[in-house]
């Protein structure tokens, strides 16, 4: 466990005002302009928090006084607590993260040679009750706003720069299916891609989603980010068996909006494939995957179930992860293999905080059972 990482700000109880990092540049030049504070005080205050990447009016030391304690006093500038920063002999650092109102939620910085990227949670909890994923045998808890989400990117990028480095992606790969949480999700992304905000490149920020298809079409329009999508399995009955959310948008209605967002967006559409022993790793289940591929310009990310406690899968052979990356090769579909980061640390995005959140029998507020019919996702 490493020590002496706290964000550079105070912890405050739950509280009623707007988050500060909902703001975006043009909110906060609103902001002022309706508060009768003159323009260029919004772009100072802007630039500490996008450029500077500080998270307390007290520091923003260009600013006047009166002004700086007005913004203090009317937005709510605290980041979760970090309960736990665990490092991994990878190099990847989890950071298990406790809201204002008592709820967990972890990060992952995972550090390579050329990039430092993070992966943030969009929900405490998930809806989508995948069969193989800690995250989704808690259920549903809330919906994280856009400051929490921006929270733990400056929680990280105060991190990271210490280290002399900076924190340049983004992958909504955490807790919580992103799509379900669409606004706040898209103003998250737009405030980190913006160069207006913390100017990320486009392609540097990676939404996941397990295929909420509506969303998938919004998604082409309303932000621009890259598109990975949690696939598993390319026939239905196989992956309505892991993944409930089929039953509502069969692999049918996915391909669909897929190839649109393709065609709209010209991007490459990453899909990330767990192989999951004796389950969905076969033969049968790579033609059937090969057959999904058609007309995509696809990445394929093989991973390796990540076992845990309580789960009825594991994880394939070495043997048997080669043949079917060698099948997909052979047909000139690139599949590298990628391990989870930081299984030293409590495994696979989600663990570390279901395992904290169910050792505190938090109760979801949701069961945790997609229902095929009745399915109000975007409630
Ligand atoms: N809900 C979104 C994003 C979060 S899940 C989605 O499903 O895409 C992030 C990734 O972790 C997904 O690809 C998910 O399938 C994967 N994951 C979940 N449990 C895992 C496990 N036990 N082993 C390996 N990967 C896992
Ligand atoms: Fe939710 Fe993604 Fe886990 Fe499925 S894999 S339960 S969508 S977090």
């Amino acid at each position: 466990m490493s020590t002496g990482v706290s964000p550079e700000t105070s912890m405050q109880k739950p509280t009623s005002k707007v988050g500060a990092l909902n703001l975006s540049r043009m909110d906060w030049l609103t902001y002022f302009s309706q508060e009768k504070m003159p323009g260029f005080r919004a772009t100072q205050t802007a630039d500490w928090v996008f450029k500077h990447l500080v998270s307390n009016p007290e520091q923003m030391t260009n600013v006047s006084k009166d002004i700086r304690s007005r913004i203090a006093d009317n937005f709510d500038w605290s980041l979760p607590e970090i309960v736990s920063a665990l490092d991994s002999q990878d190099g990847s650092t989890k950071l298990l993260l406790k809201t204002p109102n008592g709820q967990y939620i972890e990060s992952v910085i995972l550090r390579y040679e050329g990039r430092v990227s993070l992966c943030v949670s969009s929900q405490v909890g998930c809806k989508m009750a995948c069969s193989f994923c800690q995250t989704g045998k808690l259920g549903f808890f809330r919906h994280l706003t856009t400051h929490e989400i921006l929270s733990q990117y400056m929680i990280a990028a105060q991190i990271v720069r210490k280290e002399g480095r900076r924190l340049s992606h983004v992958v909504f790969m955490g807790m919580g299916e992103p799509l379900d949480n669409y606004d706040n999700v898209v103003k998250a992304v737009n405030i980190l891609v913006s160069p207006d905000g913390f100017g990320l490149s486009a392609r540097h920020v990676t939404v996941s989603t397990s295929g909420i298809v509506p969303r998938i079409r919004d998604l082409a329009r309303d932000a621009r980010c890259a598109l990975a999508v949690s696939l598993h399995a390319a026939r239905d009955d196989l992956r309505q068996e892991i993944m409930p959310i089929n039953r509502r948008w069969p692999l049918a209605d996915l391909k669909s909006a897929l190839l649109d967002y393709q065609r709209e967006t010209g991007d490459k559409i990453t899909f990330e494939y767990i192989l999951i022993r004796e389950k969905n790793c076969g033969l049968r289940e790579a033609k059937d995957l090969m057959k999904f591929l058609h007309g995509f310009k696809a990445k394929v990310n093989l991973i390796p179930f990540n076992a845990h406690p309580g789960m009825p899968y594991d994880r394939p052979s070495d043997d048997e992860i080669r043949a079917f990356q060698v099948y997909l090769a052979e047909r000139s579909i690139a599949a590298p293999v990628r391990y989870s980061k930081g299984l030293d640390v409590s495994g696979a995005c989600g663990q570390l905080a279901a395992k904290t959140q169910e050792s505190l029998h938090m109760a979801p507020q949701r069961k945790n059972v997609v229902a095929p019919k009745n399915l109000n996702l975007l409630a």
